[in-house]
């Protein structure tokens, strides 16, 4: 379930029974009440692609006035499309201590959401992470796109939509 909207993060279902909701007990549990949306991602969904999505479009709403939009948040988007449709060992390591550089580097929260969103898939998620970074594109049916976004094309993306 991603709560907390788009920079929110991931529980798994154990997590979201035992998770008071409230700012604390998400907080607690690497998530956040944030804008307070909920979705459930529906089992024939990939986390990784959805994920990555998301992180390649907040990467670009932003002025990218501050290093962490300037440079980290496109680099997560980079990596994390790696691993929705290639995969790659390293990749694991490389964004979580990439969401670890942008967390509290910015002139505002924009940035440690992103981050939040990463690592929470990384936690929540660790074993289809590994499959990914194994394996590359799950092979999720159908392909595409879960949650919306607003922008109608999204570049980089194509190579395994
Ligand atoms: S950290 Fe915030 S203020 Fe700085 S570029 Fe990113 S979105 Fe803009």
């Amino acid at each position: 379930v991603l709560v907390g909207g788009y920079a929110g993060g991931w529980l798994s279902a154990e997590q979201v029974d035992s998770t008071p909701l409230t700012a604390a007990g998400l907080r607690a549990a690497g998530s956040t009440l944030g804008v307070g949306l909920v979705a459930v991602l529906p089992p024939e969904r990939c986390p990784v692609a959805e994920t990555a999505r998301l992180v390649r479009w907040l990467a670009g709403e932003s002025a990218g006035q501050c290093g962490p939009c300037w440079n980290g948040l496109p680099a997560l988007a980079d990596a994390m499309e790696e691993l929705a449709s290639t995969g790659g060992h390293h990749l694991r390591e490389r964004l979580d201590r990439w969401a670890g550089m942008v967390t509290r580097r910015g002139a505002c929260h924009h940035p440690d959401g992103v981050a939040l969103l990463v690592r929470s898939l990384l936690m929540t998620f660790g074993e289809h992470v590994d499959e990914h970074r194994q394996f590359g594109w799950c092979g999720a049916e159908p392909p595409g796109c879960w949650l919306p976004v607003p922008a109608a094309e999204e570049p980089g993306l194509g190579a395994w939509r």
